[in-house]
């Protein structure tokens, strides 16, 4: 963040008075420009043993596979984000039951959830954000080409589950790959201004 969203000015960073952490600063009108995690949300749409997935049509990880999921909206609960990025990405309709999985990925600033739901109709269709859409049974889930670790995760979950019998809530962190760890420690440090 370079300019304030108020008043157009440069920001600085600088740690605000009765604070502890580095925050975007503007010394024109005041305004401390707070940044906090991000929530994903995203559905796990069955369908008579199985799973829906898209493939897609996006970066990162075009081309790859993921369940329906999506940053939420101001002004919208959990609930509607999963039935509307279930509908923009698959153009499907759910009813959902319950929260399933929450994942912190705090190298990222996110957290996902997964809500468990059932397709209401067949009548689906690759979104815009989705190159193709379909039905998988668990020993066809393509899982060298599932797009995030933590739909991976709810995924193996949710069989191991109906494996069992029984679904429960599962919380966990997702850790950053090797690969992620490497960018990360080339970036240099801001120089924070106390
Ligand atoms: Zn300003």
């Amino acid at each position: 963040m370079n300019f304030c969203s108020h008043c157009g000015a440069p920001l600085r960073l600088a740690i605000p008075p009765g604070e502890n952490l580095p925050r975007h600063v503007c010394d024109t009108c005041g305004t401390i420009h707070y940044e906090n995690p991000k929530l994903i949300i995203g559905c796990i749409a069955e369908w008579d043993g199985r799973i829906l997935l898209c493939r897609r049509a996006i970066e990162p990880r075009h081309g790859w596979w993921t369940l329906p999921a999506g940053f939420m909206e101001n002004a919208e609960t959990t609930e509607q984000a999963a039935l509307r990025e279930t509908l923009e990405e698959a153009n499907a309709r759910v009813e959902l039951s319950a929260l399933f999985t929450l994942f912190n990925v705090p190298h990222i600033n996110q957290v996902h959830l997964f809500f468990r739901g059932h397709l209401l109709d067949l009548d689906y269709r690759p979104g815009i954000e989705s190159l193709e859409v379909a039905l998988f049974r668990e020993e066809e889930i393509p899982w060298e080409q599932v797009a995030f670790a933590s739909v991976r995760e709810t995924l193996r979950h949710y069989f191991s589950d109906r494996r069992a019998g029984k679904y429960r809530f599962h919380i966990g962190d997702i850790d950053p790959t090797p690969e992620q760890l490497a960018t990360f420690s080339e970036q240099p440090k801001p120089n924070f201004v106390a």
